[in-house]
């Protein structure tokens, strides 16, 4: 027996009767944060259980599915468009390559929604799987405490049953909200947009978030005229704001409509379609409008609040530095804590939590320098932190260093897209706080820069590294000019 397994039993606390708790660990929801957390926790030996709800395309109160969103309605599905949707661009660009392409090219979105929920119905089945094979128990239906060692789980049909256990990780994700205007009931979320009977031929979206972005550039690159809406000036807050303003130009490069500082005001039905009011009073016809305007922490249902599990102003889960809540033996992650949303964090904060508690190696999730993608065409990446971030943070001044040119591929195809890359960097240690990347294979070059950015790369670092040639990553090891100096007093010049 596994010295995990001793400290757990060590620790197991009989409840008042003198029973054991019927699970070690009890899971509600089974997403990224669930499974890896139920079963990371049944690898140490522990008795784990998870519930989650039945399998749907479109989540609700009552529907869900084992893989949580990333496999049913978030990451995958949409990389699948996305993938989908990039097949056009390339059409384009062969020509100067001596691909002549005679007679239409169509696209069969019916195909690709098959085969998209082929996939995603596959994923669903190996989720079970994995659970089965890591020896945990799966029950169906909603999951709701009733103390802090007991969660009733009740179906559709209002059969409830109770399990006890000596731990409880809350891990049910998040799910899309919509705005309150008139005619919001016309309106579809991201789940429903990865689902959709018929393709639009003009869409609307609103919201500047990823989730906007990239569902432009995949209704955009299967032949829909888009128009997008959001906010602020440009979309991506929170990113760099050079990037922001490259991945706006290029959006409209690819004949997005950009639609800044502008949000809808009325939805209403007409014979031709969904008709579109904006609070500047400009009208428009769509067949489809997305609400891409956020997402709400799934704990409204939990009964949280009488169990003592402090929650904050929009719903997410407070938890400590090892994602305990404010219960001791009550613990969340993912989504529903609203840190950083994003599955190979979800995945992260599950996997600490069961070393923690488990696994007797208390091990804290680490925030810094995660990097992460946005999946418009073509992608952004980045890591680490923004200009604006670093000099905001910085006590000495920021290197900026910037490369910005056309990809190689451009030159024959005639393309007029640039690709840009940056880095940011400490004057005074000389490391690299951030890097940041817009064009073709993006998140695959970020990825192994996040690695350089973990082990504490200088600029002398990546100055040192030879290039891979001829390809666009190597111009992140030979950025040799400084595009500018940043002293933290000032603003950005750009
Ligand atoms: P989830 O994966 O949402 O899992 C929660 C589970 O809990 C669900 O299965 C739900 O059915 C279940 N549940 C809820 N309530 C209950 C209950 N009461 N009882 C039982 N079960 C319950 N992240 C990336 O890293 N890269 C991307 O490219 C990316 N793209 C995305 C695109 C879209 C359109 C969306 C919406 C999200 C995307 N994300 C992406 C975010 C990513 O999907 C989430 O961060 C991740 O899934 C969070 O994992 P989680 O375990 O916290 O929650």
């Amino acid at each position: 027996m596994s010295m995990a397994r001793k400290m757990l039993k060590d620790g197991d606390v009989p409840m008042a009767d003198g029973e054991q708790y019927d699970y070690d660990l009890f899971v509600i929801g089974a997403g990224s944060g669930g499974v890896r957390g139920s079963r990371t926790a049944a690898s140490f030996g522990a008795k784990v259980a998870i519930c989650e709800l039945p399998f749907h395309p479109i989540s609700s109160e009552w529907l869900g599915g084992h893989g949580g969103t990333c496999v049913i309605r978030g990451c995958v599905p949409k990389k699948i468009l996305v993938y989908g949707a990039s097949f056009r661009g390339e059409f384009d660009d062969s020509k100067n390559f001596g691909w002549e392409i005679n007679g239409d090219i169509n696209f069969n979105w019916k195909t690709l929604l098959e085969n998209k929920t082929n996939e995603i119905v596959r994923l669903n089945g190996v989720y079970k799987r994995i659970l089965s094979n890591a020896g945990v128990t799966m029950i169906e239906g909603a999951g709701s405490l009733i103390d802090a060692h007991t969660v009733e789980v009740t179906q559709e049909n209002g059969s409830r049953q109770r399990y006890t256990a000596k731990h409880i990780l809350i891990a049910t994700g998040s799910r899309a909200k919509r705005i309150n205007i008139p005619g919001k009931e016309l309106a579809i979320t991201s789940d429903e947009a990865l689902s959709l009977e018929e393709l639009p031929k003009r869409a609307v979206i609103l919201g500047g978030g990823y989730i906007a972005v990239e569902f432009a550039s995949i209704w955009r690159g299967m032949g829909a005229e888009v128009d997008l809406f959001y906010r602020k000036d440009l979309p991506l807050r929170g990113f760099d704001d050079e990037m922001r303003t490259v991945v706006a130009s290029n959006l409209e490069g690819r004949g997005i409509r950009l639609h800044p500082a502008t949000s809808l005001s009325e939805l209403s039905k007409t014979a031709d379609g969904i008709k579109v009011v904006t609070d500047k009073g400009e009208e428009l016809i769509a067949d489809v409008v997305l609400f891409a305007t956020g997402r709400t922490p799934n704990s409204q249902k939990l009964n949280l609040e009488s169990v003592g599990v402090d929650v904050d102003e929009i719903g997410a889960i407070k938890v400590d530095d090892y994602s305990c809540t404010s219960v001791p033996n009550i613990w969340a992650v993912g989504d529903v804590t609203n840190r950083i949303n994003l599955t190979p964090v979800a995945l992260m904060e599950a996997t600490c939590f069961a070393k923690s508690v488990f696994g007797g190696q208390p091990t804290k999730p680490d925030h810094r320098d995660v990097p992460c993608a946005v999946f418009s065409i073509p992608p952004l990446s980045v890591v680490g932190l923004s200009e604006q971030e670093a000099v905001a943070e910085a006590k000495s001044d920021v290197l900026v260093f910037t490369s910005s040119f056309n990809p190689m591929k451009n030159s024959i195809s005639k393309r007029q897209e640039k690709t840009i890359m940056k880095l940011i960097v400490d004057s005074e240690t000389d490391k690299v706080l951030g890097a940041s990347m817009c064009g073709p294979d993006a998140p695959e070059i970020i990825q192994g820069i996040a690695i350089a950015l973990k082990c504490g790369a200088t600029k002398a670092t990546f100055d040192s590294t030879v290039g891979i040639h001829p390809s666009a990553a190597e111009e992140f090891v030979t950025m040799r000019t400084l595009t500018r100096r940043v002293s933290p007093a000032s603003k950005p010049k750009m």
